[in-house]
């Protein structure tokens, strides 16, 4: 399976990341990745990047190597109401938004409670993807979220790393979350949320669950880059006619 996007991945400046978006587009191209979502910390993650980083992504070409970059965030989901910490004039910036629960930012509490910030989150129309939801430290209602997300057009990320490095206990979760989407005709996308060029682009433990699972493929995103971008544009995502022009 070739996948050709990323919509998940760091840059030193977060903070705790370890590469450049040089080295990560470069790591991208070598394994094939068309698209490429830039997607730093929001504000509220500690070490974070000044919000001044994300209003100047308009500096970044749009394609570097022959990849294109997507200027995005990881915002935070920040209370039980949904919100994101983002305002909605950086959200008209950006081409791709993703929210998910981080423990420093916000402290776990139970599962109805992260199931109604993340449907409140999604139905705000100002996310376009919630990142991670398979971490066991935010347990979710997955087939309401899954439900919610097909229904607000959102999609539901795989992410590579939460079978690696980071939210252990997270396969079961993903492995449910992944089922109760194609339940629903939701869409899939695949984030590796590389912290390092070396695991940018990289997606064998997401194959490995979509194929052990039997996911359908036509509703997982990633295979298909003009699939992404024909997704955030009818979301009215800025600036997108350049990556369309050259990439398609
Ligand atoms: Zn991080
Ligand atoms: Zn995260």
């Amino acid at each position: 399976m070739q996948i050709e996007t990323d919509t998940h991945t760091h840059t030193i400046a977060s903070g705790h990341a370890y590469s450049t978006l040089a080295e990560n587009v470069a790591a991208a191209a070598v394994r094939g990745i068309k698209l490429l979502a830039l997607t730093d910390h929001g504000p509220a993650m500690p070490g974070s990047p000044h919000i001044w980083f994300f209003r100047n992504m308009r500096v970044i070409p749009r394609i570097i190597n022959g990849v294109g970059v997507l200027r995005g965030i990881e915002a935070n989901i920040i209370n039980f109401s949904g919100e994101i910490d983002i305002d909605s004039s950086l959200h008209e910036q950006l081409d791709i938004i993703l929210a998910s629960f981080h423990e420093p930012v916000l402290a776990p509490t139970t599962r109805t409670q992260h199931t109604e910030a993340v449907i409140k989150a999604m139905a705000s129309g100002l996310i376009d993807v919630f990142a991670h939801g398979g971490n066991p430290s935010f347990p979710i209602e997955v087939d309401e979220v899954a439900k919610a997300a097909a229904a607000c057009n959102v999609l539901v990320e795989i992410n590579n790393s939460s079978f690696t490095t980071s939210r252990p206990g997270s396969a079961k979760n993903c492995a449910a979350l992944a089922e109760a989407v194609a339940r629903h005709n939701g869409q899939l996308t695949f984030g590796s949320d590389a912290h390092i060029a070396c695991n940018v682009g990289r997606f064998d433990e997401c194959i490995a669950l979509v194929e052990e699972i039997g996911f359908p493929e036509d509703l997982l995103i990633s295979i298909d880059y003009q699939k992404l971008l024909s997704f955030l544009r009818q979301k009215n995502k800025p600036n997108l006619d350049e990556l369309f022009v050259t990439l398609c």
